[in-house]
């Protein structure tokens, strides 16, 4: 919207734009319209996958033509989805897609503030001269003058005025241009605001005697410490160790066996990491492979790492076998998966 404003003006001139038969201006507009929506819808696809991928090489790919089928398919997946649900849909997605409205009616109470208009304040409501000598009162009028714009701001197109609706997504915006035709008539603002039901009707309240407020509070609280423990706990390093899909196993001319598989190891910190990388079974495996990997911050590598053992040495059939990784600056930075490994 913000976009659609810059290029084709106010609500207005863009009706105006919508009646004018097409023009070459018309035409530049629009092109122009559509074509930012399309990289805002873009940038907001790489946005998404940025959260599983890379960002910098994910960018890079995008804009590059270089990104996987799958990553880009992701991409511009969430891009149409923006486009159409921003560009077109809009407001239709918060009367009917976005379950937040249904959701906050569960947490509202006659004290939650909310988007209000002070109906006895604003009754009867009727248009006026600006300048009056007799008060509006006098002729039976509230300090509503029917001026149409809280409608007419309104995203969701409603009547705030005709009491509370779902509908309403608080986003505000009938606040102020109620408070902007308050101000030309010179009448105290917030004939529509931020008031809970007891303030209109002047019942005072405290939030510590409001078991919702209190309810949810606690379980506010209660979140932030899991988060926080969380955080506290969380490894600094990632692994996943995907196995060699094309053979189970391949044995050698001097009777031994061996898996492949694939580590991908991600370093989460800030700094420059080296790791030591390790196979961990009672059973004698040993790790063909460089054993210390170097990851600068934030770098994720895939390291292919073979294993082997003697033929005669182990069971036949799946064994288990683990992987570890370990910073070897901070040893207490460990993190290990187990895995299978076959022979004949
Ligand atoms: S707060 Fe926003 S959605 Fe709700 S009535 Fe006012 S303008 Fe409409
Ligand atoms: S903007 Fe205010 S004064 Fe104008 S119609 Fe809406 S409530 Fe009444």
């Amino acid at each position: 919207m913000w976009i659609e404003a810059r290029i084709e003006g106010n609500g207005n001139k863009r009706k105006q734009l919508d009646k004018a038969p097409w023009s070459g201006s018309k035409i530049g507009k629009r092109s122009a319209k559509h074509l930012l929506w399309g990289l805002a819808a873009l940038l907001t696809g790489c946005g998404f996958i940025g959260y599983f991928i890379p960002a910098r090489e994910l960018y890079l790919e995008i804009f590059t033509g270089n990104a996987s089928f799958w990553v880009t398919a992701w991409v511009w997946f969430f891009a149409i989805c923006t486009y159409l649900n921003a560009g077109w849909m809009r407001e239709q997605m918060c009367l009917h897609c976005c379950p937040y409205a249904r959701f906050q009616a569960v947490m509202f109470d006659a004290n939650t503030k909310t988007v209000t208009y002070d109906a006895q304040r604003g009754e009867s409501r009727g248009p006026r001269k600006r300048k009056q000598e007799i008060p509006p009162s006098e002729h039976g009028l509230g300090d509503c003058v029917d001026c149409n714009l809280c409608v007419e701001v309104c995203p969701t197109g409603i009547d705030i005025r005709n009491g509370l609706q779902y509908e309403c997504i608080n986003c505000g915006a009938c606040v102020d241009a109620c408070n902007e035709t308050m101000l030309k008539f010179d009448y105290q603002q917030n004939l529509i605001g931020y008031i809970s039901e007891n303030e209109l009707k002047g019942v005072s309240h405290s939030y510590w005697r409001s078991p919702r407020f209190i309810g949810y509070g606690a379980a506010v609280i209660i979140m932030l410490v899991v988060i926080g423990l969380d955080l506290n706990s969380r490894s600094e390093i990632q692994l996943n160790v995907i196995r060699d899909r094309q053979s189970l196993y391949r044995e050698t001319v001097d009777n031994k066996v061996e898996n492949t598989y694939q580590l991908k190891i991600r370093n989460k910190t800030q700094q420059t990491k080296q790791y030591q990388i390790a196979v961990l079974s009672e059973m004698p495996f040993s790790l063909i492979a460089e054993p210390v990997i170097t990851l600068a911050a934030g770098e994720q590598s895939e390291y292919p790492v073979t294993v082997l053992a003697d033929k005669a040495a182990i069971p036949s059939g799946r064994k288990i076998i683990q992987f570890s990784v370990t910073d070897i600056q901070e040893p207490k930075q460990q993190v290990s998966q187990e895995t299978g490994f076959f022979s004949p």
